[in-house]
């Protein structure tokens, strides 16, 4: 990777907003226009083990954390970033996670000001909490 690649995510993710959602609580937004594939940033967090991640996702209804290989990512006293991100059945992102990272792309092009979402898929959620992003594929549950 080219560091002038590495500039580009960094202003990307430094342009993001937190707002009002369309569809739940808050959201996330792009800054700017985002190409197809491109990527979007990192999840931050404090790293914490995966038996720590279950005890403290275990009762609560707005869960910041992601599971990695060997531990874990814990959003919840991050003030921007991906935390913000809501889940949609159609979503305009896709997370790729690696053994120490969780990396958010573009799943097709995004425009200036359009609130991101990704699909939350196996999370701690367990398809308890109904979902309402209003896609037409929309499963129903998170
Ligand atoms: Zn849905």
């Amino acid at each position: 990777m080219t560091a002038g690649t590495t500039q580009r995510w960094r202003r990307i993710y430094d342009e993001l907003t937190v707002g009002r959602s369309s569809f739940t609580g808050q959201g996330l937004f792009a800054g700017g226009a985002i190409r197809a594939r491109e990527k979007i940033g990192e999840f931050e967090g404090e790293v914490i083990g995966l038996r720590e991640a279950r005890r403290r996702a275990r009762g609560r209804r707005i869960i910041a954390i992601v599971e990695l290989e060997r531990h874990a990512l814990d959003a919840t006293r991050t003030r921007r970033g991906f935390r913000y991100i809501n889940h949609s059945c159609d979503p305009n992102t896709f997370m790729r996670c690696t053994d120490t990272r969780a990396e958010f792309y573009a799943r097709r092009a995004i425009r200036a000001g359009e609130e991101l979402t990704v699909d939350y898929g196996e999370c701690q959620h367990d398809g308890k909490l109904r979902c309402r992003c209003g896609a037409a594929n929309c499963r129903g549950w998170i």
